[in-house]
């Protein structure tokens, strides 16, 4: 079945980063220090920018926090967002701290006078603003309207505020309608998605510890990916934010809409398998994992399926009882001893990238 074109989206820009609009999807995150410890705070956020993520998200649960937006944005190399719930006062102090973004709860700011407010200030500083409406923080009002926290509720309270915003003349708007549950999750943002043009941001909240977080949010992402919905995504987790950013990536590479980089393909093993394949394959990231060329790296067990993988692969190898084969754009260039067989791979993947004038950091 083709994939549906990717949903066509009115971008947003934060600082360098275009969100929407036919850009390349970002994986966002979250600092989980305390914001009014800006050190700790820009520390952690270069670590994450390091990891690959390219937006962040600042907790400002309090007007010291809002302040030290200050000292933080402005020394931030990737796009801050202020994350703003209960008092819009926190994303005006925020906003003349120098913030890329602002993310507004309509659940928690209720009052249209004061997101008007808040909206007039974005615009003068051109600023985006995330409507993030979360399952576990609907507008009590619509989710009696809809007799509970429906998908249609979700969607009604992110495009009753889209509604505001757009009244007053504010377009730069990205939309995030998160939930826990998939169904819902899933439902609310196609309904978002089919009566509005701009940018979603997915997640699945609140997705747990990362054992089974990564696999949860993995399906409610990559599900609305695959179905071309989506322009920016976060994977929230309990655990490390750095773990957040490598899984957003590897949804992302998972559904093909993020290049670069080796992609191992390695097979399960079996009892057929005479190599030490696992050690193989984990050697073989570890080698490759600084190459940025687009690579597709086979790392095969045996002869079932091994040299058809490996053929496909732009390089590959599979075992065999007297050690294996090393394949390179689909032909076999060596047979080796098995303990050879991961230094032949990575010979050929340095000959063939030295050949085409790429070679980074491979060893
Ligand atoms: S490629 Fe061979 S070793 Fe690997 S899972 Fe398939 S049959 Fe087993």
């Amino acid at each position: 079945m083709p994939r549906p074109p990717r949903r066509d989206t009115r971008p947003v820009r934060l600082r360098q980063v275009q969100v929407g609009g036919g850009a390349p999807l970002t994986v966002q995150s979250m600092t989980k220090t305390d914001t009014r410890d800006a050190a700790a705070t820009l520390a952690e956020i270069g670590r994450l920018a390091t990891a690959g993520c390219e937006i962040i998200r600042l907790a400002v649960p309090d007007e010291e926090a809002a302040r030290a937006l200050a000292a933080i944005a402005p020394h931030s190399p990737i796009p801050v967002i202020a994350d703003i719930h209960f008092d819009h006062r926190l994303a005006l102090t925020a906003l003349a701290g120098g913030v890329d973004g602002l993310r507004l709860n309509p659940g928690n700011i209720r009052d249209a006078a004061k997101v008007r407010e808040v909206v007039r200030a974005a615009a003068g500083r051109r600023v985006p603003i995330r409507i993030g409406v979360n399952a576990g923080s609907l507008d009590p009002a619509m989710a009696a309207k809809h007799g509970g926290v429906t998908a249609e509720a979700l969607a009604e309270s992110a495009l009753a505020e889209v509604a505001l915003l757009e009244r007053e003349g504010f377009q730069d708007i990205k939309i995030a309608v998160k939930a826990f549950d998939l169904d819902l999750m899933m439902e609310a943002t196609r309904l978002v998605a089919a009566r509005c043009p701009y940018p979603l941001h997915l997640g699945v909240t609140e997705a747990g510890l990362p054992e089974e977080g990564i696999v949860r949010s993995a399906i409610g992402i990559g599900a609305l990916l695959l179905a071309g919905l989506g322009d920016t995504l976060r994977v929230s987790l309990t655990g490390d934010a750095a773990e957040e950013v490598a899984a957003g990536i590897r949804i992302l590479r998972s559904v093909d809409l993020r290049r670069g980089g080796p992609i191992i393909v390695s097979c399960p093993t079996c009892g057929r398998c005479q190599i030490p394949l696992q050690e193989m394959a984990r050697e073989v990231a570890r080698r490759t994992r600084d190459l940025t060329a687009p690579l597709q790296i086979a790392v095969m067990g045996c002869a079932v399926n091994g040299p058809g993988e490996a053929r496909q692969a732009d390089f590959g190898i599979a075992g065999g009882r007297e050690g294996g084969l090393v394949f390179r754009k689909g032909k076999v260039v060596r047979t080796l001893p098995a303990r050879d067989l991961v230094d032949g791979l990575l010979d050929e993947i340095k000959g063939f990238l030295d050949d085409e004038g790429k070679t980074d950091g491979q060893g």
